[in-house]
């Protein structure tokens, strides 16, 4: 090893850690409600995902603002938004995560439960916390954490997931979302996962 390199390498090593610990000092949570306007995203009958996410995204607004972090919206009512124009949003703010909001669609109706998506191994620990904060708030099937390519959290740099709040196909699911307590009770999880993962940083 030269003398450089063994200089050099430490050095990065401090600075990586640095970066990451940069990372947990966030202040702004950027929340992302999915699709909108004539993207209406999933949909069943008069349920359209759009609105859905709009609403739990609002409420996650609320109660990540009463945990005291400054917050953005991607989008604030029913129009559309490209997937790169989400990500520009996150980007103007170095001390941000990204938290994008949908509902689940398939044609198996009897599907159900919450997942949440990351994609950067920074992003895996935001996704565990926030998936148990919802999974602690409500009953339900949980399927996971995992990994995926979505746009939105693969062109972000900051820690960024996706969570799905449930299946606008599956009928009691369906009628559960329709109900603000339920809606609430995701966006108090979400945001409960935040905070825990803020401190936990
Ligand atoms: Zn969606």
């Amino acid at each position: 090893m030269s003398r450089l390199r063994r200089f050099f390498l430490p050095l990065l090593a401090i600075l990586l850690t640095g970066a990451t610990a940069q990372a947990r000092n966030f202040r702004t949570v950027v929340i992302d409600p999915g699709h909108g306007g004539h993207d209406k995203g999933g949909q069943w009958g008069l349920v359209y995902e759009k609105h859905l996410a709009l609403d739990i995204a609002t409420r996650v607004e609320a109660e990540v603002k009463k945990r005291g972090f400054r917050t953005v919206m991607t989008r604030r009512s029913d129009y559309f938004i490209s997937l790169p124009e989400r990500c520009r949003i996150a980007s103007r703010y170095s001390d941000a995560i990204f938290v994008s909001i949908h509902t689940n669609y398939t044609w198996r109706q009897d599907a159900s439960g919450l997942e949440t998506y990351f994609f950067s191994p920074q992003s895996q620990a935001l996704a565990s916390y926030v998936h148990s904060g919802m999974t602690s708030k409500v009953r339900t099937v949980n399927r996971g954490v995992k990994t995926a390519r979505f746009y939105v959290i693969r062109n972000t740099t900051c820690p960024a997931i996706l969570c799905e709040c449930g299946f606008v196909s599956n009928p009691s699911e369906r009628e559960r979302m329709k109900q603000a307590w339920f809606r609430q009770a995701l966006a108090e999880g979400i945001a409960d996962g935040i905070m825990r993962f803020r401190r936990a940083g």
